[in-house]
């Protein structure tokens, strides 16, 4: 248990973030974990680097809606503060706190006190003759500082472990997370380190961190990004949704890649819809299709959809046809749409509708497309007649 979040034992995958924030900024850190917790985060790391941050802990613990684990590098003299001030976890990297007695001193107290410790092997800090002995940075020595520093905990029989085993590289960090797992059953903490910002950040840490959930290893994760940190709870969040490790919670926005037949500005309307649904918590999946002739078909699983036709969106719960939308109110429409959904379900909508008079509209709009654009929708056929006389002259 970390505070209230279980972690391993088969609970729910947990997300983690972190404060960037000064500690000592009591009011700035909170405000901070309480947006990280609005996006999704179950559990937030603050840095305890200096004696200022850990009385900061102590002011920050009780109004946190969330728990807070104490970040310690260098310092065990930290960590005994941290405790102090009544953290829910530790984190420790054994590339910085290298003495046995220090490890112990802070093993035993956490022992006495029940608080966890994750122990973050990284590999950009890792013990310079471990670094040594597997001649670079492998996951075997990754493995072997892990190992390491369990055997230290364990000595004062100290049990409530996590452990990573972060690399920058995704590969060699899915490798170091797959010995692991077969090494030991203390709960894995996962996560790329320094992935960097968004979009490439993002993909790295997918990568590497779905991959391993999706072949059961793994039981709380953080996106390292180079952004807000809020983004990162939001990853971690929606990573575990779209895996369903975790009930949806929030909206499940899905769009058509758009093509030669739409009729509107899919991205625009995509990225609108997004955005206006963001903080709304809704447990539904919305489509935002390009056009009328496939849209509603191709996304009839979803509970609620646009697809725009001749300037004009038509509405469709689950499928069926509900309502035609100026095109300019497409997004406001899909919003109280979706209000209304979340509850009184998909049949009270479609009872609601005039399912009738949409069908017969969007009927039209669809053989009206189909005439003008045909099955060719990329007019492919004129483009190869206008070719070949360009390439014959
Ligand atoms: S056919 Fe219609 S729904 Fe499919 S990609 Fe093209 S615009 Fe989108």
């Amino acid at each position: 248990m970390v505070g209230k979040v279980p972690v391993g034992g088969g609970s729910p995958i947990s997300v983690q973030s972190m404060t960037t924030t000064k500690t000592a900024d009591v009011e700035g850190t909170l405000q901070q974990i309480y947006a990280l917790a609005a996006a999704g985060c179950d559990i937030v790391r603050c840095t305890c680097n200096e004696i200022e941050a850990a009385e900061g802990l102590a002011q920050i613990v009780p109004r946190s809606p969330i728990p807070i684990i104490a970040d310690i590098h260098h310092q065990y003299k930290m960590a005994l503060a941290a405790m102090e001030a009544g953290v829910h976890g530790l984190r420790l990297n054994p590339g910085n706190i290298r003495k046995p007695e220090h490890i112990k001193a802070v093993a035993s107290e956490a022992r006495d006190r029940g608080i966890p410790i994750r122990i973050g092997v990284n590999g950009g800090s890792l013990d310079p003759s471990l670094y040594e002995k597997y001649g670079g940075l492998t996951a075997a020595a990754m493995v072997e500082s892990a190992m390491q520093e369990i055997a230290y905990f364990q000595e004062v029989d100290f049990n409530l472990m996590k452990i990573s085993v972060k690399a920058s590289n995704v590969p060699l960090m899915v490798e170091a997370y797959r010995m692991l797992a077969d090494a030991t059953d203390i709960p894995l903490h996962l996560g790329v380190t320094e992935a960097g910002p968004p979009p490439a950040g993002l993909v790295k840490a997918t990568a590497g961190i779905s991959t391993l959930l999706l072949e059961g290893i793994g039981d709380t994760i953080r996106y390292s990004l180079t952004a807000d940190p809020v983004e990162e709870a939001r990853a971690g969040r929606q990573l575990l949704e779209a895996l369903g490790l975790r009930e949806r919670k929030n909206v499940d926005l899905i769009a058509c890649p758009s093509c030669g037949r739409a009729e509107i500005d899919v991205i625009d309307v995509a990225n609108r819809a997004m955005k206006a649904f963001e903080d709304k918590k809704l447990p539904l999946q919305i489509a935002v299709m390009g056009c009328v002739v496939n849209g509603p078909g191709e996304a009839r699983e979803a509970d609620l959809g646009i697809a725009a036709g001749n300037k004009r969106g038509h509405l469709f719960v689950k499928g069926r046809n509900v309502a035609v939308i100026p095109e300019d109110e497409m997004v406001e429409a899909l919003v109280e749409w979706a209000e209304f959904i979340n509850e009184h379900g998909t049949d009270a909508a479609i009872e609601r509708a005039d399912t009738k008079l949409a069908e017969r509209e969007a009927a039209r709009d669809r053989a009206q497309l189909m005439d003008e654009k045909g099955d060719d929708a990329n007019h492919s056929a004129e483009k190869i007649v206008e070719i070949r006389k360009t390439a014959g002259n």
